[in-house]
């Protein structure tokens, strides 16, 4: 593996990660007519009669995705559940089991891992998800939390990134770019706080940004609007790694071009104030901040009336065919290409 003179070594830095999991899995085989979807969506979907059972992953690794030294450990295991309880919702189906893998060294306590329980017990409560198993190893250095999800859905309720249509309508629920724009204060306090240990972070009056960052929820609650409406999205798609990403997932796996209005984007006015004080773009924040956990779907066009006034429900642009391309249309009139530049661990800055 670490063979330098290997002729044949490839950097995974060329692949960055999406590229890399198309890499590993293309020409898989399967062997059961029971899998329905494999790898290519926000959970496989495996059927089971008349429902399905879906299937999600996540792995976090300390340092990577998560940093202890301002993410509290309930907060943690709240959010390690939440966002994979999210992989459900975004498939349309409701989560019902959760596995929990951790791998931890010495350097944390029973009390430490009795409060990552507890952010991970909270969430099971709300969503009501039993946890039914999981494995504990030793890590070397560090804390990895490997989450896996499993909930059902009727066959016909299903809802996939892939099967957006022409001249169908985008729409995202809440408000976007708040996540991100909570992990730059906190890595800014951070920074302060290690060149002077004695200064007391200053976070108050940005509670919502924070909790956007620290404590994100699983929308739930949306799918169960569009239910009542009589509305059932043709795609769909979590916001886990920004706007710009996602609408180019359902966009090219649909085989369709794309416009969004930056005016039509919500963001908060928490949000677009802090963003200020950083003199960042809040578009910029909420097409490629990432970890709002929104969510992101396409409705048909005759749905219009229907969802119009859904509150917390926006209407940011629409699907044409694939011809046209993946464009924002920007305040000023503008056309800019959408490109994904949500986080790539992989790859080099
Ligand atoms: P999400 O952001 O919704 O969690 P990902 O981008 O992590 O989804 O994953 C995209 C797809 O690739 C999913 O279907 C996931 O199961 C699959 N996938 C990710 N990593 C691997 C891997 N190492 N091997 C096989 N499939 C993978
Ligand atoms: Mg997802």
């Amino acid at each position: 593996m670490t063979d330098n003179t290997n002729p044949q070594r490839t950097e995974l830095s060329a692949l960055g990660e999406f590229g890399l999991i198309s890499h590993l899995t293309t020409g898989l085989k399967t062997f059961h007519k029971s899998t329905l979807k494999g790898v290519g969506d926000d959970a496989a979907v495996i059927d089971n009669g008349d429902e399905v059972t879906l299937v999600s992953k996540d792995l976090l690794v300390e340092g990577v995705h998560f940093d202890l030294t301002y993410t509290p450990l309930r907060h943690l295991g709240y959010k390690a559940a939440v966002v994979n309880i999210s992989d459900i919702v975004a498939m349309n189906g409701t989560p019902t089991q959760m596995l929990v893998g951790i791998s931890v060294s010495n350097r944390f306590s029973v009390e430490a891992l009795d409060e990552l329980y507890a952010g991970i017990r909270l969430a099971c409560e709300r969503y009501k998800v039993d946890l039914v198993g999981g494995d504990t190893t030793s890590s070397v250095s560090g804390l990895f939390l490997s989450i896996t999800v499993i909930g059902r859905a009727k066959k016909e309720e299903v809802v996939y990134r892939n099967t957006a249509r022409e001249h169908d309508l985008i729409c995202v629920s809440g408000d976007l770019g708040g996540a991100y724009i909570g992990l730059l204060l906190l890595e800014r306090e951070k920074q302060v706080y290690k060149a002077n240990p004695q200064m007391q972070p200053e976070l108050e009056g940005n509670d919502y940004v924070l909790e956007r960052q620290l404590k994100p929820e699983a929308r739930v609650d949306v799918l169960e609007k569009l239910r009542l409406a009589g509305i059932k999205p043709t795609a769909m798609i979590d916001i886990s790694d920004g706007l710009a990403s996602e609408v180019l997932h359902i966009a090219k796996d649909s085989g369709l071009g794309c416009r969004i209005y930056e005016n039509k984007i919500p963001i908060d006015v928490v949000t677009a104030d802090i963003a200020a004080e950083f003199k960042l773009d809040p578009t910029t924040a909420a097409m490629n901040g990432g970890e709002d956990y929104e969510l992101l779907f396409t409705v048909d066009v005759n749905d219009f009336e229907k969802v119009k006034d859904l509150k917390g429900i926006h209407i940011i642009g629409h699907m044409l065919e694939k011809a046209e391309g993946e464009y924002l249309i920007s305040n000023g009139g503008s056309l800019y290409p959408i490109e994904a530049q949500g986080f790539d661990h992989m790859k080099v800055d």
